[in-house]
């Protein structure tokens, strides 16, 4: 099985996906960690694009993307979260991949704003805290485990938040008619073991 999970940046897509894919025994591929994960050279080039809450190139990503597919584990199939963030992306993944289904996970701009300005790492444990919903740190901006400071991503400051909320409803949305038949919507506003289980419930239906 075959699956896509789309959602605003802080809609919790991410969060489901590891959840859902160790459940059902999917290979959860994220085409944000894929790029966070670059080295070199590959890393300078594409932090100059998401630091600033723009999409990489299409051809870019297709490559990075494919070349991920192409090591397979297991056969029970995937889930894509973060990808395809635009048209252009839908139509090359058609050539390459049968899709299943599509999870929607909606939320709406303000909730997403509140989520994403309260994201804070921790750099050595690789922790994820929210400031606002939870996990929250004990101290504040303090990571729990090791007491090092908390960072936030460059793309998780006011600026580039806005600008990706923006690309989201403009390039991103649109793929939602393209799979209009696979589309499955959840509302993202509860609490996460609910959502989690409304998505399995679909998955079960749609076997
Ligand atoms: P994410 O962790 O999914 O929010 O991705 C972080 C950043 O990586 C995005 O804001 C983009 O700059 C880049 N990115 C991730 N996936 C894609 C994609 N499918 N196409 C283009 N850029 C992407």
């Amino acid at each position: 099985m075959n699956l896509i999970f789309v959602g605003v940046q802080g809609s919790g897509k991410g969060t489901q996906a590891k959840l859902i894919s160790n459940e059902l025994g999917l290979a959860h591929i994220s085409t944000g960690d894929l790029l966070r994960d670059a080295k070199g050279e590959l890393r300078k080039r594409v932090d100059s694009y998401i630091e600033k809450g723009n999409l990489v190139p299409d051809a870019l990503i297709l490559e990075i993307l494919k070349e991920r597919l192409n090591k397979k584990e297991g056969d029970n199939g995937i889930i894509l979260d973060g990808f395809p963030r635009n048209l252009e992306q839908a139509r090359a993944l058609d050539k390459i991949m049968e899709v299943d289904k599509v999870i929607e996970i909606k939320i709406s701009d303000k909730e997403a704003l509140k989520r994403l300005s309260g994201r804070w790492n921790c750099r050595k444990c690789g922790i994820a805290y929210n400031i606002f919903t939870s996990p929250k740190p004990k101290k504040d901006r303090i990571c729990d485990i090791c007491d090092s400071p908390l960072y936030q991503r460059e793309d998780d400051k006011p600026f580039p938040i806005k600008k990706r909320l923006k690309i989201y409803h403009k390039e991103t949305e649109p793929i939602l008619e393209h799979y209009k038949d696979k589309v499955v919507s959840v509302d993202g506003e509860r609490a996460i073991e609910e959502i989690k289980e409304e998505i399995l419930k679909i998955l079960e239906n749609a076997n």
